[in-house]
């Protein structure tokens, strides 16, 4: 493939990305989107696998051939709920990736580059490198905080501002040094170690609640380092590429703070859902009260008796995976008159989207899924709250207590309603560890048990109820004639 021909096949496939992107912002768009983003990733993959620098083509299959295997069985097998944990792995390549590259790139320099040319091409290859160590490793302990193998709760070392401050300055001392010597390896493996330490400090005082902005956050790096990796390489496409993925990352990191009333500075330092044993140290209010717990016929009773519902999701639905039996009660209460909708925090879950993807796949009408903003004002008016294995997301202290570790986060304002059924197994708190006054408030009932036992029971006691109800109704017409 000529030179020409290959510029041509990369604007066709940044085309193609930003079209993808243009698709993944609503949910009727989003296969559409990913179809964009597939085309794109396929010219580029074999754009640049014909390009004329390429030339190692036994290497290039000996990586390729067990990286698409592994790839594609890793993906094929993953949880919806395990979804945010592979991305953060896969951050973490292109972290190390980048790493790679520019060390490569260092060790066998372009030799047509001299004067100015030269000294930016250093400058990426020390920046590229900076941004990789720190994604690497970043992404790593995400990948671990999420997975459950490190603790959730951020690590606060004494002085850690000023270490983060240290370790910044040492960097950037390294880089004086690498620019001003010929033989630069030595400070550019130093920053390296160095930059990996900071990720790992970085994300480890990082805590639970704050770990959605995390990964969106290391997915921005990691598209920065793309892009740095594409100006060492002097490959267009991976620095738009980058960029696409950069800047998309940071919009989301920042939407993502907004929503949970953060700023995004706190949520890099870190520090944030230290959990209830700190809250407790810290003279918070611990809920109080008496939590009243129902059953299945219940709350089966009182959504058939209601004239509007409105379901609110959270991480238990989607590790129980009851979305298909929540799909079908809502087509039951529906097909009776009864209005149901779906509010959605933006961060329930594990990770941005979460609960769309599932209501979506469990086929929930688009238009009855609605965001926090479009449903809060609406939960006065209504008759029923169903929350799902939500938690965090529906605790009334992030804006009743002050001193709450989730004050300020918006929150579904559900305990508004006349009543709420919270479906959880037990009273324990949730992803930030914060105590959850919901709980014992006098128009809350608890019904304890796995989300999706107890929603298909709703389901087949609804069921019952319905097919009572119509024959009752057809002995009325009966009787009338
Ligand atoms: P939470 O983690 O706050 O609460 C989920 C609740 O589900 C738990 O309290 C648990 O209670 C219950 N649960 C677990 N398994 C089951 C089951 N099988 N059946 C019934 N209930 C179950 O979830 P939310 O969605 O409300 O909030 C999301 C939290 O996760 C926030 O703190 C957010 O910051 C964080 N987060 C979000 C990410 C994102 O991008 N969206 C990414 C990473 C973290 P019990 O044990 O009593 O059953």
């Amino acid at each position: 493939m000529t030179n020409n021909l290959v510029t041509v096949a990369y604007i066709a496939a940044s085309a193609l990305f930003i079209l993808s992107l243009g698709g993944l912002s609503n949910q009727e768009s989003a296969r559409r989107g990913n179809l964009y983003g597939i085309a794109g990733m396929a010219i580029a993959f074999v754009a640049t696998a014909l390009s004329p620098q390429v030339t190692a083509y036994g290497t290039l299959i000996a990586v390729i051939v067990p990286g698409a295997i592994i790839g594609s069985i890793v993906a094929a097998r993953v949880a919806m709920t395990s979804m945010p944990e592979l991305v953060a792995i896969l951050h973490s390549f292109v972290g190390l990736a980048a790493v790679l590259v520019g060390v490569a790139s260092y060790l066998k320099p372009e030799s047509s580059l001299v004067g100015a040319e030269a000294t930016i091409h250093q400058l990426e290859i020390y920046l590229g490198v900076f941004i990789g160590a720190v994604t690497f490793t970043g992404s790593i302990i995400a990948f671990g905080k999420l997975r459950g193998s490190i603790s959730s709760k951020p690590l606060l070392l004494p002085a850690r501002h000023l270490l983060n401050i240290a370790m910044l300055v040492a960097c950037i001392g390294l880089g004086v040094q690498f620019m001003g010597t010929a033989d630069g390896l030595q400070p550019l493996l130093m920053m390296t170690a160095i930059a990996c330490v900071l990720g790992v400090h970085l994300v480890m005082a990082i805590g639970g609640a704050d770990m959605p902005v995390v990964i969106s956050m290391l997915n921005s790096y990691s598209g920065w380092a793309a892009a740095a990796a594409g100006f060492m390489l002097s490959n267009d496409l991976l620095i738009i590429t980058g960029a696409l993925v950069g800047s998309s990352g940071a919009i989301l990191s920042y939407i993502m703070c907004k929503a949970m009333n953060r700023s995004f500075i706190s949520v890099i330092l870190g520090g944030f859902g230290e959990g209830t044993n700190a809250s407790a140290a810290k003279g918070e209010q611990q809920p109080s009260g008496k939590a009243t717990a129902t059953n299945v016929e219940e709350t089966a009773e009182l959504l058939s008796n209601a004239s509007s519902v409105i379901i609110v999701p959270g991480y238990g639905m989607a590790v129980a995976q009851a979305q298909h039996a929540v799909s079908d009660i809502t087509k039951i209460l529906r097909d009776r008159g009864i209005q149901v909708r779906f509010g959605i925090h933006p961060v329930a879950g594990r990770m941005p989207g979460h609960m769309n993807v599932l209501l979506a796949e469990a086929k929930v009408p688009y238009d009855i899924v609605l965001e926090m903003d479009e449903i809060n004002e609406d939960f006065s008016e209504t008759d029923v709250v169903l929350v799902i294995g939500a938690n965090d997301t529906v605790n009334p202290s992030a804006l009743e207590d002050p001193d709450s570790p989730i004050a300020g986060m918006p929150v579904m304002e559900v305990w508004k309603a006349n009543t709420v059924v919270v479906m959880k197994r037990s009273l324990a708190s949730g992803y930030a560890g914060v105590d959850n006054p919901l709980f014992y408030k006098d128009n809350t009932l608890m019904l304890f048990g796995d989300a999706k036992q107890n929603v298909s029971s709703i389901l087949s006691k609804l069921s019952e109820l319905m097919s009572a109800g119509s024959s009752v109704t057809k002995e009325k017409e009966l009787a009338k004639v």
